[in-house]
């Protein structure tokens, strides 16, 4: 008898581990924060798996991609291997992966009329914009002159880039910069890794400004993402309620600036003039169901402004709220199903 309530009481106990309610498994929240990619990395998961390892896996596929795709400070990988053989005549091969994406950065070029271009990379070296995220500079920022700027805008331009098949001829001088949509690029392989894993049942994972949702909470509730305050980031000005699988991505001017005289530059660069874009907007936010998507779109929207963003953003099918210099809040009516005032 004795040995039989010992059996029990380690099964109970077991149960109750994994939170085991009337043999219901009841999904364990599990909550991890990291640096990747240069920006902070937040997991929520919810999973039946007391062991996963699936937080140590995700930190490892974003720390892969970087290195062996999307940094274009080490020449580990893919785009600055590119970056360093520009100007080749026979052009370089690109990879089926990195050539989707290349296609896609082209399109959105193109849609946009120019306000996303990935080959800003030499300006964006001008500005140090990566320094500032290393938080470099601070305090002894000098920003470049309009003439160095014009001549580092000779050097950009995707209407020079050629992509033929998979072979990207990149012009001589020229350097790409996927900054603005590699966090949507690392959550939609994010996505693909928990549809894959069947111990996760619902996870909110948040790279630098882009957020993706996924599943469900084991209480029922919607996913809520906050939208910042561009004038006081500790607070939020509203929020989104979500079901399922959603890309939120945020551009902001107060995410990466440094200061020079009193004036604050940030890092979202108008292509036509090379400096900081000047539209009005402090931050801009799209939803969307594709991570890219909703990156490129931020950063898109930020530059072209309140009428030509909304236009572009909903005929890609997303969704877009724009926050004015001026505290105004403007969004897509399908962003109003969603959205909630703080
Ligand atoms: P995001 O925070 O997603 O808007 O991305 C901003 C980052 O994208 C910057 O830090 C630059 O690396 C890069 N970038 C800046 N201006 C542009 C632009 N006009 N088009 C594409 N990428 C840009
Ligand atoms: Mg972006």
């Amino acid at each position: 008898m004795k040995r039989f309530f010992a059996v029990w009481a380690v099964v109970l106990l077991i149960l109750s581990c994994c939170g085991c309610v009337d043999g219901q498994s009841q999904p364990l929240k599990v909550q991890n924060a990291d640096t990747v990619m240069g920006t902070v990395l937040q997991q929520t998961l919810y999973t039946v798996d007391r062991e996963t390892p699936a937080v140590r896996e995700i930190i490892g596929l974003l720390q892969k991609l970087e290195e062996e795709r999307l940094s274009r400070r080490l020449d580990t990988s893919e785009v600055g291997r590119l970056n360093l053989t520009g100007g080749e005549p026979s052009g370089s091969s690109v990879s089926p992966f990195l050539e989707e994406i290349l296609r896609n950065c082209l399109e959105m070029w193109q849609k946009s009329e120019g306000a996303f271009d990935i080959t800003l990379g030499v300006v964006v070296s001008l500005w140090d914009i990566d320094g500032w995220a290393a938080g470099e500079n601070r305090g002894v920022f000098v920003p470049p002159g309009k003439e160095q700027l014009q001549e580092a805008l000779e050097s950009c331009g995707s209407g020079r880039l050629t992509l033929e098949r998979d072979r990207l001829y990149l012009p001589e001088g020229m350097e790409l910069d996927l900054g603005a949509v590699g966090k949507g690029i690392a959550l939609n392989q994010v996505l693909m890794y928990l549809r894959e894993n069947n111990e996760i049942t619902g996870a909110i994972i948040s790279l630098g400004g882009s957020v993706l949702t996924y599943g469900q909470k084991p209480d029922g509730k919607s996913w809520s993402v906050g939208i910042a305050d561009p004038e006081d980031t500790a607070s939020i000005i509203g929020t989104l309620t979500l079901e399922g699988e959603w890309f939120v991505s945020t551009s902001g001017d107060y995410e990466r600036y440094a200061e020079a005289d009193g004036v604050r530059y940030h890092h979202i660069i108008d292509p036509a003039t090379g400096y900081p874009a000047d539209s009005g907007i402090a931050g801009v936010t799209i939803l969307a169901k594709d991570g890219f998507l909703s990156d490129a779109l931020s950063t898109a929207c930020f530059i072209l402004g309140k009428e030509k963003g909304m236009e572009l953003a909903v005929s890609c099918g997303a969704e877009v709220l724009f926050v004015g210099k001026d505290g105004s809040i403007t969004m897509s009516e399908g962003m109003k199903v969603y959205y909630e005032s703080a």
